[in-house]
């Protein structure tokens, strides 16, 4: 059976770069990075080769890059850390109704400790308003968290524009850019932000790699493992050095590789789209259609439920999401969609289509011949 992958949001393969990359781990690369002799320093050099290539991939110093496990623990150590670290200045946190669950469940937990916690809605598109920010920030305000790309729509919320807020207001901003690595170009200087959670296996690198952005400056955080002083205290434990070799080879590869990329989803996206909504009606593109990733469609189809969509496609050859890869499986529906104020059969027929480095033209002419059948047959049963 032909097999087509699209649904890079949820993970994406291994960049072929890093076959290569795991023989020296058996022969010599096996030290701790934590020991002063020769296997020690060796594995300390690869990582120090890393967080300098990850760095420069989103124009950060080394210093300020904190490798983790996973864009879930970034975003627990960013917002926890700052929640506990901050708790005697103020008990007040601003984010949004979209965020991805390892963010909205770490703000519930916190509320459950006695933080309060704005949560700003979203208007239909998806897009949150700056100004709302400015509105919502008061005297106990320690946090603003609001993530940079949604997983689900592929909606670019104005994280520069709401990062100059937090600047003006001396409110520590952090944003999860879990979806922004490998499709969109990042300048976290730009951004304006002081802590942004990242994921491995998001962008080509294997699952349980992760990093987070700690501004130069930023400290007073709360660590949530104690343990010895790897990565500044905030990620004590040894290192996943082959993690984050692979992280790093994926950072200088992208380097390279993003402009094209970005030009190639952009294009296959646009065609793709097109090639749907020629040969079927009743169509809804959800999110914003202009600040958005390059990559990502999440349309309703009316008249049928997005998981039997995903399941004859399935049978197909292609794989796709019904929603966030996170509650696939679960008949709730996605609180995305719900926040946007969108009507209970526009979500039950939604899907998602994620595009990524390893789709090819002939995967999208696939699609192209596959998608509108498979919609107008579960239209007639
Ligand atoms: N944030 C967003 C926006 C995501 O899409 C995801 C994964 O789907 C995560 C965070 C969690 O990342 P990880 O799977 O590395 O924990």
């Amino acid at each position: 059976m032909r097999r087509v992958y699209l649904d890079y949001n949820a993970t994406t393969p291994l960049h072929p770069k890093l076959k290569n990359e795991i023989e020296p781990f058996f022969d010599y690369l096996f030290g701790n990075p934590s020991s002063t002799h020769w296997a020690g320093r060796l594995a300390k050099e690869k990582i120090e080769e890393a967080r300098l290539n990850v760095a420069k991939l989103i124009n950060a110093k080394p210093d300020e890059i904190i490798f983790t496990g996973s864009g879930t623990e970034s975003s627990n150590i960013a917002i926890k850390g700052i929640a506990f670290g901050f708790r005697k200045k103020g008990n007040h946190i601003i984010s949004t109704t979209v965020e991805h669950p390892c963010v909205l469940n770490t703000l519930k937990y916190l509320e459950s400790k006695g933080f309060e916690v704005t949560y700003l809605p979203v208007d239909s598109i998806g897009q949150i308003d700056p100004e709302e920010v400015k509105r919502a920030i008061k005297k106990e305000t320690i946090l603003i968290t609001v993530m940079y790309a949604n997983n689900e729509t592929g909606t670019v919320l104005p994280v520069k524009e709401i990062g100059k807020i937090a600047r003006e207001y001396e409110v520590i901003f952090h944003s999860d850019m879990v979806q922004a690595l490998g499709k969109l170009k990042i300048d976290i200087e730009e951004l304006n932000v002081d802590l942004a959670s990242f994921s491995g296996h998001k962008a080509y690198a294997p699952k349980g790699i992760g990093f987070l952005y700690v501004r130069e400056g930023i400290s007073g955080m709360e660590p949530l493992t104690h343990g010895g002083h790897q990565e500044k205290g905030l990620r004590p434990g040894t290192e996943n050095t082959l993690g984050i070799v692979t992280m790093g080879i994926c950072a200088a590869s992208l380097m390279e590789e993003i402009d094209r990329d970005i030009e190639r989803m952009e294009n296959m996206r646009k065609r793709l789209l097109e090639g749907i909504t020629k040969c079927v009606d009743g169509i809804t593109l959800n999110g914003d259609q202009e600040r958005r990733l390059p990559n990502t469609i999440n349309l309703s189809f009316d008249g049928i439920e997005g998981p039997n969509l995903l399941s004859v496609l399935d049978s197909l050859g292609i794989a796709i999401s019904s929603g966030a890869a996170c509650t696939s499986g679960k008949s709730s529906l996605s609180h995305v969609l719900l926040a946007m104020g969108l009507p209970e059969e526009k979500i039950r027929s939604a899907v998602r289509i994620s595009l990524g480095k390893f789709t090819e033209e002939k995967d999208i002419d696939y699609a192209i011949s596959v998608i509108p059948s498979a919609v107008k047959r579960l239209r007639e049963r």
